[in-house]
Formats: C-alpha cells, structure tokens, sequence
C-alpha cells in the first residue's frame, strides 16, 4: 500500500515472511549499494541474519549495529555512537539505513538517517505491533535528553516500511497488547466499524487491522505535515494524561500503550462532560481496552498526586485551560479549548 509522506509516497508493505525478501523490495527502489541495519540486542539475534541474507543475495553490503533495547539507548550520545560505527565500516552518502527493531530502534535508526550526511534513506522494519501501526508512519525521528522525550530530532520520512507480522511471534505479550491502545485511539478518533471490528478481530491475520491503521495515521499525517491544522493533534488523544501517567511512573511502571489505555479512560470522561459523548459509549471502550488485557484502572499505591505535577509539564497547558483532545461519539474527534484543569483532575481521581 501506498502511504503518502511529505514528498513522495512511500510503501508499506504489509505480509508474512517479508523479512525474507528485504533486498528485492529495497533494490527496486534505492541505488545505494552499502546499508547499516541497526537494532537492539534483543531483537537482532533473532532477526538480522535473515535481513543480512537477503540483503547479500541482491548484492547489498550491509553491517549489523545493535544498541542495548529500551528507551535509555535513545540517546544524542548513542546516535552520535552509531554514526562513529558506520563511518568505521565504510559506509558514506551512498549508504542507507535500516531500522529493524521497535519504537526505540525506528526512532533513533531514522534520527541518524537524518543527520549521516545530511541525510541518507531511511527503511524501517518494526518489530512490534506499536511501530507496526504508530510509530514508523509519519517521519518522526528523534531522540531523547535529560529533559525530556523527543527533544531533539528531525522529519526523515523512510524510503519503504516492511511490516512482516511473523516477527511479533516473539514479541512478549504485554509488548504486543500496548499496540491495541494506539489501535483502538485509532478507531475512537476516525473508524466507528474498525472499532466494532475489534471487538472480534482475528489474531492470526492481523494484516487488515494493520494496513487500516497505516491508513488512518497516515491519511492525520498528510493532512497536517507541519503540525499546524491541528488535524495531527488528534492522534493526541489519550495522550495528555497518558503521558502524565508515564512521567509519574518514572516512565517504569507502564508501557506506552498501557499508560494512553489509562489516558484513553480518562479522555472518555472528559468527554462525557465536555462533548457529550454516551456513558454506553465509554463503558464500550473501556471494555475494549480490557479485551487486549490494557489497564483501566490505576493500581492503589500509584503515586496519583505526581500524575497532576507531571500534567504541568504538558506544553498544552495554558492559563487554566488545557487543548484537549475530546471525542463526543465513537469514530470521531475534536480539540477542545473548553476543558479545565479540574476537569482532568476529576477524570484522574476516577482511575
Ligand atoms: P516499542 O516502542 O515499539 O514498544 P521498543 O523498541 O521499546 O518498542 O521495544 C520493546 C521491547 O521489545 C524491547 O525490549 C525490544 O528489544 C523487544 N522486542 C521488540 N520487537 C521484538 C520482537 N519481534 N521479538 C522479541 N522482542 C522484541
Ligand atoms: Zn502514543
């Protein structure tokens, strides 16, 4: 399928058994002979000697560069220690750059596609269902500061996106259920019948949900490539108190995906205040996000006081009023410049 970034399309091919076949799809559409596959250590004794193969028999020189997984990697110093490596091994401005891993590789492997002289192509193989349906759509690329996340990064849309869904075999289930949480904001914010879909959606062959999802991102992504319509903004939903949640969890406690299942529960609340949305609505929701084993609820000893300090941090925050992400019915989404603090508050202190 044809996914339209900022200048020309790009392909995600969705599929199994694709891995096997990296070098022919990346030979039809990039000249460059040398590439770097950068992964975690995790992920790349099981996978890199099937993309290295593939590579090698359509006559690609390729170097496997692994980084320790998880987001503490996702770092300027880690970038910069990548780039040492691929100038080491002989790669130049006729290289290319291959993520294979999840969120954290898709991020960081595209960051230094950016910056490696000036830029370079950019191909991403995710290796979890998140990246699948989130994360490698977009052209989002970055890395994180003592700051905070994402601080410093660049717009480096991938050449081509390989999404084989025999990977997330290994993928260890809490890691696989967090990507129905971006799936399942997905449905609330656009896709009424993807949501009723989901309701018995068939593990074993996931490609449709998957290629819907690069659809739906995608089609936000286009509308809005700079960040300014606030058509993008809505892919935020569940996001203002989920990421609240994640910093007052000292980013430990959960997932991404579980904290936006926390922050989705919320926003429904919020909703039914602020946009009308149906209480039957919200419990439908609720129960979705439960079907995927997400979290609804926060435990008892959470530190709820720190989710409230961590909202301030939240740029959206401004004079007492929040830009918040509401839906008023299952398939749809808008921002609103209605909902208070107390609002938030009030949905919080029901998780
Ligand atoms: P995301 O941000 O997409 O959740 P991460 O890059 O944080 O992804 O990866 C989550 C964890 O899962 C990491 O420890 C990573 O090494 C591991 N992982 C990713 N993909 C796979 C896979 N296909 N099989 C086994 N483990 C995986
Ligand atoms: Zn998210």
């Amino acid at each position: 399928m044809e996914t339209r970034g900022a200048a020309p399309s790009y392909p995600a091919l969705v599929g199994s058994g694709l891995i096997a076949s990296t070098g022919e799809e990346v030979a039809k559409r990039l000249r460059c002979p040398r590439c770097a596959i950068i992964s975690d250590t995790n992920i790349a004794p099981l996978l890199a000697d099937r993309v290295k193969q593939s590579l090698t028999s359509s006559g690609f020189q390729s170097t496997v560069i692994t980084i320790p997984p998880g987001e503490k990697s996702k770092t300027l110093g880690q970038a910069g220690a990548i780039c040492d490596q691929m100038i080491a091994a002989c790669l130049d401005r006729q290289s290319f750059v291959i993520g294979l891993g999840g969120g954290v590789i898709g991020d960081i492997s595209g960051f230094v596609a950016a910056i490696f002289h000036r830029g370079i192509p950019h191909v991403q193989i995710p290796t979890t269902l998140l990246a699948m349906v989130d994360s490698s759509i977009g052209g989002k690329t970055g890395v994180n500061t003592g700051a905070g996340k994402n601080l410093i990064g660049a717009v480096h849309h991938p050449s081509l996106v390989i999404d084989d869904l025999d990977v997330l075999k290994t993928l260890p289930q809490r890691e696989f259920n967090q990507g129905f949480a971006e799936i399942i904001k997905h449905a609330i914010i656009s896709d009424a019948e993807m949501f009723d879909a989901l309701k018995d959606v068939d593990l074993e062959n996931l490609a449709p949900l998957i290629r819907r999802n690069i659809e739906i991102k995608s089609k936000i992504v286009t509308k809005d490539e700079g960040d300014r319509t606030g058509e993008r903004a809505l892919l935020n939903f569940g996001h203002t108190v989920g990421h609240a949640i994640e910093r007052a969890g000292d980013y430990r406690e959960f997932l991404h995906g579980e904290a936006i299942s926390l922050g989705i529960v919320a926003a429904c609340d919020v909703s039914i205040k602020r946009a009308g949305l149906p209480r039957d609505q919200r419990n439908g929701i609720v129960d979705l996000l439960q079907k995927f084993e997400l979290p609804t609820h926060l435990p008892p000893n959470f530190p709820r006081e720190q989710i409230f300090d961590a909202l301030q941090y939240d740029k959206k925050f401004e004079g007492g009023k929040i830009r918040f992400v509401v839906t008023s019915g299952i398939g749809s989404a808008h921002l609103s410049s209605e909902v208070t603090v107390e609002d938030i508050r009030e949905a919080f202190d029901q998780l």
